[in-house]
C-alpha cells in the first residue's frame, strides 16, 4: 500500500489516503449479498460512461450500518480496491472540506468516513456528548459538499458508516446523499466459517481435512461474534502455537484463543479459576430472573432443565430441553420471547444500577431486539406489513426507519412487561438468588415450587 504524498502533514494527520488499498470483496466473507450489491456499484465506477449511456448513475453515497468490527471500512476499502480507486478516510468531525478537497483532486475516488453519526446525528435530537455546534457545522459541510458535485464521470463516491443508524440525521438518507443503506450484520454460522477461512489463508495447519474441522467446530461455538473477534481468535491462536513451538494450529491452540476472545473472565466450567464473589451475586441474580420469568412465560416446546452459577458466559447458564416436533408460535410466542429475553439486562440495572451494568447482561439487548427484528421482518405478524422481508438490506430508507420505530416500541413494551413481572415476583427471584449462591445450582423441580409458592407476594411497602 502506498501512501499518497501530496496531501500536507496537518491534513495527513486527520485524513488517511491510499492511492491503492489492496483489498478485494475477496477478503470480507459471509453476507453474500452485501458484495453482490456493492459488486454493482464497482461496476458502474469502473465503466461509467457505458452506464451512463443507459441512464444508469452510481448512487452518490453509500451508507453501511451494523454492530463496530462486522467489516464496514474493510467493505469500503474493497470497493476502492474492486475499482482501483484511490481512498481517503477520516474519521468523525473534523476536516471534511480538506477530506472532500482532497478527493475531488484524485477524482475518481472513494470518501470513507466512519463513526458518521457522530457528524449527522438527529439535530435537536437526544444529545450524545458535546459538541452540538461543531457537529452541525460538520452535516452541513458534508450535505453541501454532496448536493454541489454532479453525478456525472470523475465522480467521488462517499461512503458512510456507523452504528446507530436511528440517531442519524434524515438529511443525509435524503435522494442525492446517501440513498444507498446497506445492513451489515453479525454473520450466521455459514459466515462465520466462511470469514474463518478467509483468516486462516496465510495460517499453517495439519492438513486440509484437519483446517475444515476444527474452523467448523468454532464456527459452531461463536454465535454472536464479529468478523474481528473471528479474525483475533485466529491470530491468538497463530501466536499461542509459536509460543509453544508447535508447527501446526490444533484444536487446543484455537479453544484457548477462543476463550481469551471471549474476555478474561468469562471461563469456561471445566476451568478452576473461583468466580469473584461480587460476580457471583451478579450471576445468581441473573440466572433467577431468567428462572422466574421462564415459569411466567413458559414455552411449552423447550422447557427449562436446571441452571447454575458455575460458569461465566456473557449468555444465560440456564440449560432446555429441546422437544423435537411441529412448532406453532403465535405472534404473542414471539413477543414473551422478546419479554423473556430482557430479564438479564433488566434485573441487571434494577440490582446494580443502570451505571454499574456489566459484560454479563451486554448480549440481553442484543438478543431481544433480534428476536423484535425477526418478528418484524419475517413473520408478518406486525403493523410492519405482510411482505417478507430477507434481512434490513432489503428495505428502502423509510422503511427501515419504520422499523427501527416499531422494534424500539417492542423493545420498550418488553422491558416495561419484564420489569412488571420481576417487581411481582420479585420473592421468587430473591430465594432462586439464594438457592443459587448457597448450592451453586437448581433444577427446574425446585424452581417451579418456589415460584408457585412465592406468587404474587406483595412487594413490602416502602418507607418513606
Ligand atoms: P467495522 O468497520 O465494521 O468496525 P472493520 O472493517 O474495521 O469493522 O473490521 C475489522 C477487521 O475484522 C477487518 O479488517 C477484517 O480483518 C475483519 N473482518 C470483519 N468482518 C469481516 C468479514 N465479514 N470477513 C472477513 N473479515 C472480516
Amino acid at each position: 500500500r502506498r501512501a499518497l504524498g501530496s496531501l500536507g502533514k496537518s491534513r495527513a494527520k486527520f485524513i488517511s489516503a491510499e492511492e491503492s488499498t489492496g483489498i478485494t470483496f475477496d477478503d470480507f466473507a459471509g453476507q453474500e449479498y452485501i458484495k453482490r450489491e456493492l459488486q454493482e456499484i464497482v461496476r458502474i465506477l469502473k465503466d461509467d460512461e457505458e452506464f451512463q449511456d443507459k441512464g444508469i448513475y452510481c448512487p452518490k453515497g453509500v451508507l453501511l450500518h451494523g454492530p463496530p468490527g462486522t467489516g464496514k471500512t474493510l467493505l469500503a476499502k474493497a470497493i476502492a480496491g474492486e475499482a482501483g480507486l484511490p481512498f481517503f478516510a477520516a474519521n468523525g468531525t473534523d476536516f471534511v472540506e480538506d477530506l472532500f478537497a482532497s478527493a475531488r483532486s484524485y477524482a475518481p475516488s472513494i470518501i470513507f468516513i466512519d463513526e458518521i453519526d457522530a457528524i449527522g446525528s438527529k439535530r435537536g435530537g437526544p444529545d450524545i456528548g458535546g459538541g452540538g455546534a461543531e457537529r452541525e457545522q460538520g452535516l452541513l459541510q458534508i450535505l453541501t459538499e454532496m448536493d454541489g458535485f454532479k453525478v456525472s464521470t470523475s465522480q467521488v463516491l462517499v461512503i458512510g458508516a456507523t452504528n446507530r443508524l436511528d440517531i442519524l440525521d434524515p438529511a443525509l438518507l435524503r435522494k442525492g446523499r446517501f440513498d444507498k443503506i446497506i445492513r451489515v450484520g453479525l454473520p450466521s454460522k455459514d459466515g462465520r466459517l466462511a470469514i474463518l477461512k478467509v483468516h486462516a489463508r496465510n495460517k499453517y495447519f495439519r492438513s486440509e481435512e484437519e483446517k475444515d474441522v476444527l474452523l467448523q467446530e468454532i464456527a459452531e461455538l461463536t454465535e454472536d461474534f464479529t468478523g474481528a473477534e473471528l479474525q483475533n481468535i485466529l491470530n491468538e491462536a497463530g501466536i499461542l502455537t509459536a509460543r509453544k513451538d508447535l508447527d501446526f494450529i490444533g484444536r487446543d491452540e484455537l479453544l484457548e484463543a477462543l476463550k481469551r476472545q471471549k474476555g478474561t473472565f468469562e471461563t469456561g466450567q471445566e476451568d478452576n479459576t473461583e468466580i469473584p464473589e461480587d460476580l457471583k451475586l451478579r450471576l445468581a441474580y441473573r440466572e433467577a430472573a431468567v428462572a422466574v420469568l421462564a415459569c411466567y412465560f413458559p414455552n411449552p416446546y423447550r422447557p427449562f432443565t436446571q441452571t447454575d452459577i458455575k460458569s461465566i458466559r456473557s449468555q444465560p447458564n440456564m440449560c432446555y430441553n429441546d422437544i423435537p416436533g411441529k412448532v406453532f408460535a403465535r405472534k404473542s410466542d414471539y413477543v414473551n420471547s422478546i419479554v423473556r429475553a430482557c430479564a438479564p439486562r433488566v434485573i441487571e440495572e434494577e440490582m446494580f444500577g443502570v451505571d454499574n451494568l456489566c459484560w454479563i447482561s451486554s448480549k440481553a439487548t442484543l438478543e431481544a431486539s433480534r428476536l423484535a427484528e425477526f418478528l418484524i421482518l419475517q413473520t408478518g405478524m406486525t403493523a410492519f406489513g405482510k411482505a417478507f422481508y430477507r434481512n434490513q438490506s432489503d428495505l428502502v430508507p423509510n422503511l427501515a426507519a419504520k422499523l427501527e420505530a416499531l422494534r424500539d416500541e417492542y423493545m420498550r413494551y418488553a422491558v416495561d412487561k419484564c420489569s412488571s413481572v420481576l417487581r411481582e415476583y420479585h420473592l421468587a427471584a430473591e430465594t432462586i438468588t439464594d438457592v443459587l449462591l448457597e448450592k451453586g445450582e437448581i433444577g427446574a423441580e425446585e424452581i417451579w415450587d418456589i415460584y408457585k409458592t412465592t406468587a404474587r407476594i406483595p412487594q413490602p411497602a416502602v418507607s418513606p
